[in-house]
């Protein structure tokens, strides 16, 4: 197909085809024959998805000799930390979305948008098969193909449902804008039903039992929020209804919060249980029906049934079928939950194809397979055993490579080899290859995944942006390290993350925060700094001068409960 478009200037006109490899040809509009032209075949970038990922890329992209392609079934991006505050109406659903057009609307770069979903990516041919959104004169979704030189995806993931029956069709997620909308809805539906004259008590607790799945931040933030949205606006709206109200939380594990420090998780679960929300911990949902759900305790597999008025379920990510089929094509393994990529996020097995965000991770497993190669260059005089100065040849050269290696170097067993390289005065301790390698099994197992945040993400969209910017600088000066295998130097250095701290906001006007350094800090001062740092971080001055006045309408007024 070829798609046409006009720029502000009357007497250009620019064409291109989707299909046709980003060739641009500039004709005079009011001539018949066109202008000699100034063919530029500029490479073509498709980015799939304006999540987190892809939308940070499209923000830092500067570089004009690209034609980008975004395609995503989503107009807009939404600033996810926010999304539980929705489902609740502390925050309107338009507060925190910017509309993707709005984002790329960039003076020098070539951004094109379609509202569609990709349904297969061809590495073979280098095409990526789309889905309208939209239905054309009752003909269906239109179906067109892209090609590209470059393919960024960025697709985010699935909720993880474990296969667990039931879950599909009988509870919500808290994933998209749409989720928390219709999540803020079946609340006050409940409410509503369950004030309705004829009903029993027993008929009332169970419409107005919400069940939240998985203690994770989303789970938590999620039941402290619907807590406080009960006791500060329900209760007082249903008075009569505020007896049969339940928030129960189920966790598989022995602690919410497990990715927190210790004091949080302590207070977090000391504060549910003050507040009323039951938190059952070791408790797995093994079936969810249309009135009930079951778990089963893990110390004794103990089988108990509760009934229900709503489910939200929140376990984390599972793999989208797309992502899948692709892994399939590139020979990574499918028991992988996401795609494999190596330190400058790019795919394995693939040369011009690159993934963030929670589709992807990088593959840190190669650090053991590298050591073997490393450790031949560093041992010049073939003893199998290198000496501390050669030693430090050898971290210097994995810790450049995998950044994250050097914050473990202080931890734990890799201690003693840090010990050793500070130490001159060890100079002739030597080390062999089996030891390295099991120092290093620690960080291998320490540094396989990034966390599947809006943090790591922005950041990996960032990155990308920045080598795509300098492509053909770093194409003639590369500034990455030495190559392990072949000559020269990588073009780029490899992505670091950076932690900045994570929230865990849970109700009451107090929340958790685990800065850097592990510093903790829990309360209503938190709760503050989680006001200022949501606020500077949301994507447009539009969207926070929004979410600014939702806060203070919500302080006025309290939340709006009608159900719209
Ligand atoms: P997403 O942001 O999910 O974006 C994926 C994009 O791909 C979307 O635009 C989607 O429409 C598009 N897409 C999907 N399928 C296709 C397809 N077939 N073809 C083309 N496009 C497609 N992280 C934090 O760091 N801090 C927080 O406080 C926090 N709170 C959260 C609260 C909630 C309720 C949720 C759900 C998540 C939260 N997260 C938080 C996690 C964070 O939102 C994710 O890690 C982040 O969104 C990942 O970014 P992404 O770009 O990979 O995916």
């Amino acid at each position: 197909r070829t798609y046409s478009d006009s720029s502000s200037f009357s007497k250009l006109l620019v064409v291109f085809t989707v299909s046709g490899g980003g060739l641009l040809a500039y004709a005079d509009a009011n001539s018949t024959s066109p202008i000699a032209p100034p063919e530029i075949k500029k490479k073509r970038v498709v980015v799939l998805g304006t999540g987190w990922a892809g939308t940070s890329f499209l923000k830092q992209l500067d570089n004009p000799s690209y034609d980008v392609q975004v395609i995503s079934p989503r107009n807009y991006f939404a600033f996810t930390p926010l999304l539980p505050s929705v489902t609740v109406g502390t925050v309107e659903p338009r507060s925190i979305v910017e509309p993707i057009r709005n984002i790329v609307k960039k003076k020098n770069v070539d951004v094109h948008y379609w509202e569609a979903e990709c349904f297969k990516i061809d590495s073979q041919s280098k095409k990526v098969h789309c889905r309208s959104n939209q239905n054309i004169d009752g003909k269906g979704k239109e179906e067109f193909v892209v090609d590209y030189d470059y393919l960024v995806i960025a697709m985010g993931a699935r909720p993880n449902t474990f296969n667990t029956p039931g879950v599909v069709e009988h509870c919500n997620f808290l994933k998209e804008v749409e989720d928390a909308q219709k999540i803020r809805r079946s609340v006050i539906d409940a409410f509503e039903k369950a004030s309705l004259p004829s009903l029993s008590d027993e008929e009332r607790q169970k419409m107005l039992h919400f069940v939240v799945v998985g203690g994770g931040p989303t789970g938590v933030e999620f039941a402290a929020e619907l807590h406080d949205f009960v006791k500060e606006d329900l209760v007082k709206l249903y008075p009569a209804a505020g007896k049969y109200v339940k928030i129960t939380l189920l966790e598989a594990a022995d602690h919410i919060l497990t990715m927190f420090d210790k004091r949080i998780t302590e207070f977090a679960e000391d504060k549910f249980k003050r507040d009323g929300i039951d938190v059952k911990l070791g408790s797995m949902v093994i079936k969810v029906s249309d009135k009930e759900i079951s778990t089963k305790a893990r110390v004794n597999g103990q089988v108990a049934t509760m009934p229900y008025g709503m489910v939200v379920w929140s376990t984390g990510i599972g793999t989208d079928p797309v992502v899948k089929d692709f892994m399939k094509q590139v020979g990574q393994q499918e028991t992988r939950r996401v795609l494999a990529t190596d330190e400058w996020l790019r795919v394995e097995g693939t040369d011009s194809i690159y993934a963030l965000g929670d589709c992807a991770t990088i593959n840190q497993r190669r650090v053991m397979e590298d050591i073997d190669s490393i450790f031949k260059k560093a041992d010049k005089d073939n003893s199998g055993k290198l000496t501390v100065k050669e030693l430090q040849e050898v971290v210097d050269d994995i810790c450049e490579r995998y950044p994250q290696v050097d914050l473990y170097l202080k931890t734990k067993k890799l201690r003693n080899i840090a010990d050793l390289l500070k130490d001159d005065s060890k100079s002739s301790v030597e080390i062999s290859i089996e030891e390295l390698k099991a120092a290093l099994k620690e960080v291998d197992a320490q540094v396989k995944n990034l966390p599947a945040t809006a943090q790591v993400a922005a950041q990996q969209g960032a990155y990308l942006a920045k080598c795509f910017n300098r492509m053909e600088e770093a194409e003639k000066n590369p500034e990455g390290p030495l190559r392990f295998r072949g000559e020269g130097r990588h073009r780029f250095r490899p992505f670091r993350y950076k932690h900045f701290g994570q929230f865990a906001p849970l109700g009451g006007e107090q929340t958790a925060a685990q800065l850097p350094g592990d510093w903790v800090s829990i309360g209503h001062s938190t709760q503050w700094l989680w006001y200022s740092v949501y606020a500077s971080k949301l994507v447009s001055w539009r969207t926070r001068s929004l979410v600014v006045t939702d806060w203070v309408k919500r302080f006025i007024f309290g939340r709006d409960s009608s159900s719209i």
